[in-house]
């Protein structure tokens, strides 16, 4: 590449561009460090998987979710969805603008967005859970944004996990930012995203990511399959022209139309996390009640407790603790 047109950057006029677009948050991770350390060692997913060349620098941007949408206690609440998929849209629009002034001024950029899973890998089973190229909430730890809790969301100082990010890869030669090496999560102490969890996914520093899917992307590609085989297999034709118009087939068109149920759904453990300087003020009066909660998540925490004070943190922390912090 021809240098001498490169205009002068700094990490700072980035992230400073990045909050004038609309950024809620944003920080500048090392592509060589997250090359060196894939967060699974067996599906790596590095961002020199996805360019040989533009991928020195992984600029992560964040915005929240609105609060609003948050204070709804329902799970499946559509208004959630629909919300949540407008940040992303919003979010896909400062990417996209991130590239542009990047590229204005000599510097080849792209988007590594948080709907977008690659059809190259997929083997014609919609069952198993469907990775990123390129984990955003690891990404987000390596650029000094926050650390991972007890499921492994990514939680913020401000927000908590109330944030929906995306990734511009480029190759400018700016500082990187550095890890945080205290854990925001209070551990199974707290528990909360465990015990609201209406899929029983949460464990000790990990979480069953098929039965997340099930709530996460209620109306996703797995669901819409689902859907259309009983359609198919259905011999009656008046029945199966009354699936057609039934309210599954409305939520997979609606989930269709914009993504909202496709690529967003249920967050709970987000919602009622307590770190983030937004919960105190803004949503503990909703929050604090986990309707969800029951006698049998409060014993299978109590025995996560306990394994945590004997020292035992379990595979998933071993394997993740560079990004949970110790
Ligand atoms: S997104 Fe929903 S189903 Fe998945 S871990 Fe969080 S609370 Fe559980
Ligand atoms: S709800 Fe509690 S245990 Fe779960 S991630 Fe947040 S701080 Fe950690």
């Amino acid at each position: 590449m021809v240098t001498a047109f490169q205009v002068p950057i700094t990490a700072d006029k980035i992230k400073s561009k990045a909050r004038e677009l609309g950024a809620d948050i944003v920080g500048i991770a090392d592509g060589a460090a997250m090359n060196a350390n894939p967060p699974d060692i067996e599906d790596p997913r590095r961002p020199s998987d996805i360019t040989d060349h533009d991928a020195g620098r992984v600029i992560v941007i964040g915005q929240r979710v609105s609060l609003g949408a948050t204070r709804i206690v329902d799970w499946s609440d559509r208004h959630k969805y629909v919300n949540d998929e407008l940040t992303i849209a919003s979010l896909e629009e400062i990417a996209l603008d991130m590239v542009r002034w990047l590229e204005r001024d000599g510097y080849p950029a792209l988007i590594v967005p948080p709907t977008h899973v690659d059809p190259w890998r997929y083997d014609g089973d919609p069952s198993p859970h469907q990775k990123l190229p390129l984990s955003l909430d690891h990404a987000a730890v390596e650029a000094g944004l926050g650390t991972l809790g007890l499921n492994l969301q990514l939680l913020t100082p401000e927000f908590g996990p109330r944030v929906i990010l995306t990734a511009v890869l480029s190759s400018v030669p700016v500082e990187a930012d550095s890890r945080m090496e205290q854990p925001l999560c209070r551990g199974p102490e707290c528990g909360r995203c465990l015990s609201t969890c209406p899929g029983d996914a949460v464990g000790l520093w990990k979480r069953d990511w098929v039965a997340c899917d099930t709530y996460r992307q209620p109306h996703g590609f797995k669901q819409v399959t689902e859907f259309l085989g009983e359609v198919i297999d259905e011999t009656d034709p008046e029945t199966q022209k009354a699936m057609l118009r039934n309210e599954k087939s409305f939520h997979i068109w609606a989930s269709i139309l914009r993504g909202a149920g496709a690529v967003t759904g249920c967050r709970r453990c987000q919602d009622v996390c307590p770190v983030g300087e937004d919960y105190e003020f803004m949503l503990k009066d909703a929050m604090d009640h986990i309707p969800e909660d029951t006698e049998v998540k409060q014993q299978r925490l109590e025995q996560l407790r306990a394994e945590q004070s004997a020292g035992r943190r379990g595979p998933g922390y071993d394997a993740q603790k560079r990004w949970i912090g110790s």
